[in-house]
C-alpha cells in the first residue's frame, strides 16, 4: 500500500457523501411533493373561507326565520284586534290596516331572503362536498408519494450513516500535513483535493502530465499536485 492509498479512499469517501447529498436534494419526488403540499394547504384555506360564508348564510338563515315567526306573530295579533270588534274608531282601524300592509310587505321581502340564502346554502354545500372530496384525493396522493420519499431516501440515508465511521478509521492512517493540505485543496476546489491519473492524464483537469511526473507518482508514495490544477495526484493504472 502506498502513503496516498488512504487519502485516495479518503476523498471516495468525501466525493460519494457530496453525491448522495447532493441527490437527496435533487430527489424528484421531493419537488413534487412540495408541490402537493402547497395546492393542499390551497384548498384547505379555501375550504376554511367556504366553510365560514357557509356559517354566515346558516345565521342569515336563522335570523330570517326567527323574523319571520316575529312578524306572524304580529300579523295575528293584529289580525285579532282587527276583526275582534274591540276598535270602533275608523281612524285607527285605518291605522291598523296600514300597519298589516306593511306586516306582510315585510313577510315577504324576509321569505325572499330566506330563500335566497337557502339556495345559497345548497350550493356552497355542494361545493365544500367537493372540495373535501379533492383534499382527500390530495391527501391519498400525499401519502403515497411520501412513502416513496422515504423509500428512496432511505437507501440514500442508510448509506450516508455509516461514512463517518469509515472515514475515522482512515484518518489515523494518514499524515497530518497530507491530511491539512488535503483540507485545504477540498476547500477550495470544490471538494475534489485529490485527482486520478489515468495513463499521463490528469482527471482533475484533463490535461497530459509530463512523463517524469507520471514515472514519480506510479508507486503511490510521493507527494506530487498536479502542474496545472495543483491537486494531489494519485496514479490509478495504464487504463
Ligand atoms: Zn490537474
Amino acid at each position: 500500500m502506498g502513503k496516498l492509498d488512504h487519502l485516495w479512499t479518503l476523498q471516495c469517501i468525501d466525493s460519494r457523501e457530496r453525491d448522495l447529498r447532493r441527490e437527496l436534494e435533487t430527489l424528484g419526488i421531493k419537488r413534487e411533493i412540495e408541490e402537493l403540499e402547497a395546492r393542499l394547504a390551497e384548498k384547505h384555506r379555501e375550504l376554511l373561507e367556504l366553510s365560514r360564508r357557509l356559517q354566515e348564510v346558516q345565521r342569515g338563515i336563522k335570523e330570517g326565520e326567527f323574523a319571520a315567526g316575529e312578524n306572524e306573530r304580529k300579523q295575528r295579533e293584529l289580525e285579532k284586534r282587527l276583526y275582534s270588534g274591540s276598535t270602533s274608531s275608523a281612524r285607527e282601524l285605518s291605522q291598523m290596516e296600514r300597519k298589516m300592509v306593511t306586516l306582510k310587505e315585510e313577510a315577504g321581502d324576509l321569505e325572499e331572503g330566506i330563500l335566497a340564502l337557502l339556495l345559497e346554502q345548497e350550493s356552497l354545500e355542494k361545493e365544500e362536498e367537493g372540495l373535501r372530496a379533492i383534499l382527500q384525493e390530495l391527501a391519498a396522493e400525499l401519502a403515497e408519494k411520501q412513502a416513496v420519499y422515504a423509500r428512496e431516501a432511505g437507501e440514500l440515508e442508510e448509506e450516508l450513516e455509516f461514512l463517518p465511521a469509515e472515514r475515522e478509521k482512515l484518518l489515523p492512517g494518514i499524515e497530518e500535513e497530507l491530511l491539512l493540505l488535503y483540507q485545504e485543496l477540498s476547500a477550495s476546489k470544490r471538494g475534489q483535493a485529490v485527482a486520478a491519473v489515468r495513463g499521463d492524464l490528469c482527471l482533475g483537469c484533463r490535461i497530459s502530465l509530463p512523463t517524469n511526473i507520471v514515472s514519480l507518482i506510479i508507486t503511490n508514495e510521493h507527494l506530487h499536485t498536479c502542474p496545472n490544477c495543483g491537486r494531489i495526484l494519485y496514479y490509478l493504472g495504464t487504463k
